[in-house]
């Protein structure tokens, strides 16, 4: 039956590349994915506890995520979506205060009423602004100033910006805050301002699995537990993958999914220019607990910290998302700190990350008590974030590479949309189109 298909390898069985199998044997390809590790999922993926399944990371599709919402209906597994209202705070000077609706803002007492004006000015601003490619040769801050001004902008953006980035730096483009405001206001419903997100019943996994089911129902083979060592490449194009269980296995067509400093290892035939294009991509970590609790912490999905002593950048519980019962009436609260890569607390044992985390979360909510805890589980992922500076645009790479069947696509290459399951399944799209165009002449 395969025999006169195209043979394409995916390396990477993440979100993308789900995806990508699930997309590319509609078309008439023999299809085999590559992940090295014990499950598909990558970022998106879960682990198993008191019989459910919990996602590693949070994960939220918010009501515009249309590329997602789409799969999700297609793959059959609708009926576990669940759209919520969900709230946000601010934790600042030692309290917490709502932050969802436009009185909300009007109200916001860490800002007097001109800042807090200045503040809503600059959401709206964002919404109006469709020029990316100027404002990304804009510094974020001097940005920010121009319709915040400086009292907004140490009071809110730049404790959140410390807290994003692990630190401020001058050639942080205006475009990434811009993209987060542009896609939060996506979620708003309504002159009410209600921020409407969804969830998937056990997490972001549904949705993977059922794309798997399919695609193994057209033949596709997942192979789990297989790294790839090795894209082998012979004059100038890639020929054959090696695996870590010591096969060569040749293919048509070559699909990498990995990060750029994790690919550029692999294909050590391609040229120098190329692998140290990729090589020097940086990108930010990310450490993750998760504090299972028997009961609330706070009403809010996310709670932003404009404390710049507290280690985590936000509490999200996303509890006040999913309905506890769909995981066994435990309260999931995530605790994340995003790790520049020189970061020395990505070393730290998890019992230290514990006792650190555990004395400033008290001190957030002095009516904490140990017996609420059930858990607190470290999650870590080395490459998160792409870190793009102003004035580098150029250095993102192609779909096509210079190496000849080899096609690539990573969250660096979404620019300027932010890593997320919906530009990822998006540009998947993308990488389709070229794919079929090339083979197709
Ligand atoms: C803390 C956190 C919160 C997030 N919140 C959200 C959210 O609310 N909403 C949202 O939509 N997104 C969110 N995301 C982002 C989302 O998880 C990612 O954008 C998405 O999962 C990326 O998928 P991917 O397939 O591109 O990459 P990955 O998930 O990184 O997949 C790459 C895969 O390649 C595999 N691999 C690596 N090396 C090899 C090799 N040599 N051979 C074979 N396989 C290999 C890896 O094991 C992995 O499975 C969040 C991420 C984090 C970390």
């Amino acid at each position: 039956m395969t025999n006169n298909k195209q043979r394409i390898a995916i390396i990477g069985g993440g979100i993308m590349g789900v995806t990508l199998a699930y997309r590319l044997s509609q078309q008439d390809f023999a299809v085999t994915v590559y992940e090295r590790g014990p499950s598909l999922g990558g970022l998106a993926s879960y682990f198993d506890y008191d019989g459910i399944r919990i996602d590693r990371f949070y994960h939220t599709i918010l009501s515009s995520d249309m590329s997602m919402q789409d799969l999700i209906e297609e793959s059959g597994v609708a009926d576990r979506l669940h759209f919520t209202e969900t709230k946000q705070g601010f934790y600042d000077g030692g309290k917490l205060y709502p932050f969802n609706t436009p009185m909300d803002l009007m109200r916001f007492p860490p800002l007097n009423i001109i800042q807090r004006f200045r503040l809503g000015l600059q959401v709206i601003y964002a919404q109006f602004e469709s020029d990316w490619q100027t404002i990304d040769q804009i510094p974020v801050e001097h940005w920010l100033l121009k319709v915040s001004g400086r009292g907004v902008y140490n009071k809110v953006w730049q404790p959140l910006l410390r807290a994003k980035f692990d630190t401020v730096s001058e050639d942080v483009p205006a475009t990434y805050i811009w993209s987060r405001l542009k896609r939060m206001m996506g979620t708003r419903q309504g002159v009410t301002s209600k921020e409407m997100m969804c969830y998937l019943e056990n997490g972001y996994y549904t949705l993977i699995e059922a794309m798997a089911a399919a695609c193994e129902q057209r033949g596709v083979d997942f192979k789990l537990n297989t790294g790839v060592d090795e894209i082998v490449i012979e004059n100038g194009a890639a020929t054959a993958i090696q695996t870590s269980d010591g096969r060569t296995e040749p293919y048509d067509i070559f699909v990498s999914t990995l990060p750029s400093p994790v690919l550029a290892p692999l294909i050590p035939g391609a040229a120098q220019a190329f692998r140290k294009q990729l090589s020097s991509q940086a990108y930010l970590g990310v450490l993750c607990p998760l504090l299972i609790l028997k009961r609330k912490l706070t009403p809010y999905y996310v709670l932003n910290i404009t404390d710049s002593s507290i280690p985590f950048t936000a509490v999200v519980e996303t509890t006040n998302l999913i309905d506890p019962q769909h995981v066994n009436n435990h309260h999931l609260v995530y605790l994340p700190k995003y790790l520049a890569p020189d970061n020395e607390m990505a070393q730290w044992p998890d019992d230290k990350v514990e006792a650190e985390w555990m004395r400033y979360l008290k001190q957030m909510f002095p009516d904490f008590d140990e017996s609420w805890i059930e858990d607190f589980i470290v999650q870590r992922a080395r490459y998160v974030e792409p870190i793009r500076p102003m004035g580098t645009l150029d250095q993102i790479p192609s779909i096509k590479t210079p190496v000849g069947n080899l096609y690539m696509g990573n969250t660096v290459m979404i620019y300027p949309s932010l890593g997320n399951g919906e530009a990822v399944t998006s540009f998947a799209s993308r990488m389709i189109e070229q794919i079929l165009q090339d083979v197709r002449g």
